[in-house]
């Protein structure tokens, strides 16, 4: 079901931004959900009208979508998935190839990717979106990871997974770990992966708040596709709130990198 919030600071015209949580029972595990509010959150403070969309396995897929976050999961919350994920694969595929901004993170970044085989050995097809595939192991990867990006520059957030992720040839990683964490698989200090404008990321946190650029990266591209360009309209209360939110990334990014 669609649910809308008000929009902060402007009269008149509204902008709706269709934004779709995937998946929000079965994929969603630490703090991911808070990636869904700070896209709802910034987008009214933007000006624009943030219409929420928390689609489940067996949901009506609505008319239009904007935007689409997906969390991670349990191996058992991919299994429940995957059925239905596979109903829409061709749909999110084609979606994902015509510019909409997607962030995945964790177990929906494996599942976007080629397959995914278990530890236990159940292998899972992903929908290729990503051109990578992983491969559980028996040590998890868990902690905090702090990785550089050319495009967000530090990127900060924590990971725990036990599935290792190879990057195809020629597919460009989020950033680069250099220090702290694993990343995708402990050993090319690549992490995450970026194709058209799919972000796949091993980053919960939740990732969004810490990094406010990805946050605004996604915004911008669902506005720019839907109305031509991205025009915010903030007015003094709402450039407080961007401006306080700003200094909590920044003050969790100064005690990650440290
Ligand atoms: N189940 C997957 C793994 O362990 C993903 C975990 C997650 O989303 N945190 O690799």
């Amino acid at each position: 079901a669609a649910e809308t919030v008000g929009t902060a600071g402007t009269a008149g015209e509204s902008r709706p931004i269709d934004v779709m949580s995937l998946y929000p029972k079965d994929m969603n595990i630490y703090g991911d959900s808070g990636n869904v509010l700070t896209v709802r959150r910034r987008l009214a403070l933007y000006g624009y009208e943030p219409v929420m969309h928390y689609y489940n396995q067996g949901d009506e897929w609505p008319e239009h979508v904007d935007l689409i976050l997906g969390g991670g999961g349990q191996d058992t919350g991919q299994k429940k998935i995957i059925d239905d994920f596979f109903m829409r694969a061709d749909l999110i595929r084609s979606l994902a190839a015509d510019g909409v901004p997607m962030l995945m993170i964790c177990g929906m970044y494996q599942l976007f990717g080629e397959y995914f085989e278990t530890v236990d050995g159940t292998r899972l097809d992903g929908i290729g979106v990503i051109g990578a595939y992983t491969v559980g192991q028996d040590v998890r990867m868990i902690g905090n990871l702090v990785e550089h990006s050319d495009e967000f520059g530090d990127v900060i957030g924590y990971e725990n997974h036990s599935g290792q992720t190879f990057l195809r040839e020629g597919v460009s990683p989020l950033g680069r770990v250099d220090h702290d964490g694993t990343g995708n698989n402990g050993e090319d200090h690549t992490e995450g992966a970026r194709v058209n404008n799919v972000i796949g990321t091993y980053m919960h946190g939740s990732l969004l708040p810490k990094n406010p650029k990805i946050a605004d990266f996604l915004i911008r591209t669902a506005c720019e596709r839907r109305y031509g360009s991205f025009e915010p309209w903030v007015d003094e209360a709402a450039q407080a709130e961007l401006d306080r939110l700003e200094r909590f990334a920044d003050e969790a990014r100064k005690v990650a990198a440290a």
